[in-house]
């Protein structure tokens, strides 16, 4: 194996501790107020009660107060967005996490929509992503911002480079794509429609696989030495696998992310890291 492998559990933990360093400084200059993160779920499916579990758990490790509200699966799209609004209101609640997917009888986008730019800290609001897209200062979604922070521990910088992004998702490829042309590198964006998907990746310095497809990154794609981020999470019958073929693609590139133990890490500590920015931005 030739490249680095990048530790997100470690980077993940070093943001944490920045994080709770954060916790404790705005503590001390708001008379021990500590920053508040508001998680909502509703209904029962077992990943998503997992998700808002550990995410609840992060916050209270480095320091913040989590507020917790469970809905019905019954719940009707009016009762949350009152439920937002309430929060939006709460000047205990500097970030509001709404738990996707919504059980279908509701608008998801009518739920985003209603949360307070100010505590959109999964940066999901139309708002965030128009500030992100004009490169003006805002709250970035967590996922994209963790790929980031991964470039930056393994030296890869954008400045300058060909980055390759496979995905044009509101969640993780569209704005990893802005990120990366805020950071001045050269951004192609690919997706299902894309000819000769290889070829474009064979390009790229900085190459992002965000699709949903076990191993479709494979060695031949990759240019040498290129830094690759895998952001895919697919169960197989061999366990949690990325959408890059670990294994082959490691001979070839110069830094590579495992899944696990790469972005999903990073994921949970960015949300926290935006908390803690949501609160500094309505205390300031
Ligand atoms: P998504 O909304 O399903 O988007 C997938 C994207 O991949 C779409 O833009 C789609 O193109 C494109 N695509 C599908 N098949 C393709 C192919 N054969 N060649 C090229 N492009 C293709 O997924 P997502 O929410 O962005 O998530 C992507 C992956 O990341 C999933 O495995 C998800 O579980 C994972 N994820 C991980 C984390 C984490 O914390 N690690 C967070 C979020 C997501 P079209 O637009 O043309 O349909």
């Amino acid at each position: 194996m030739s490249a680095v492998v990048i530790d997100g559990r470690a980077v993940a933990a070093e943001v944490r501790e920045r994080v709770a360093h954060e916790v404790r400084e705005l503590a001390a200059a708001d008379h021990g107020r500590v920053p508040g993160l508001a998680t909502v779920l509703v209904g029962d499916d077992p990943a998503s009660e997992v998700y808002v579990a550990n995410k609840r758990k992060g916050t209270e490790e480095v320091g913040m107060h989590s507020i917790h509200h469970g809905l019905g699966a019954s719940a009707t799209e009016p009762e949350l967005v009152d439920l937002v609004a309430d929060l939006n209101a709460d000047d205990e609640v500097d970030g509001i996490l709404v738990q996707l997917p919504l059980p279908e009888q509701i608008d998801q986008d009518a739920v985003i929509a209603a949360i307070d730019p100010a505590k959109d800290v999964d940066g999901l609001t139309v708002g965030s992503a128009g500030l992100l897209a004009q490169g003006r200062p805002g709250l970035v979604p967590c996922t994209p911002q963790g790929v980031m922070e991964l470039l930056a521990h393994a030296g890869a910088d954008p400045d300058g480079a060909e980055a390759v992004v496979v995905g044009r998702s509101i969640l993780v490829g569209r704005p990893l794509a802005s990120l990366l042309l805020n950071a001045n590198a050269t951004v192609t964006v690919c997706h299902s429609r894309t000819a000769d998907l290889a070829a474009v990746c064979r390009r790229a310095d900085i190459l992002v696989a965000a699709v949903g497809s076990p191993r479709l990154v494979r060695a031949d794609w990759v240019k040498p030495r290129a830094a690759v981020i895998d952001v895919g999470m697919n169960r197989t019958d061999d366990g949690l696998v990325g959408d890059v073929d670990f294994a082959a693609v490691s001979e070839v590139a110069g830094a590579i992310t495992p899944v696990p133990g790469g972005v999903g890490p990073m994921t949970i500590a960015m949300l926290l890291q935006n908390t803690v920015r949501a609160a500094r931005g309505r205390r300031a």
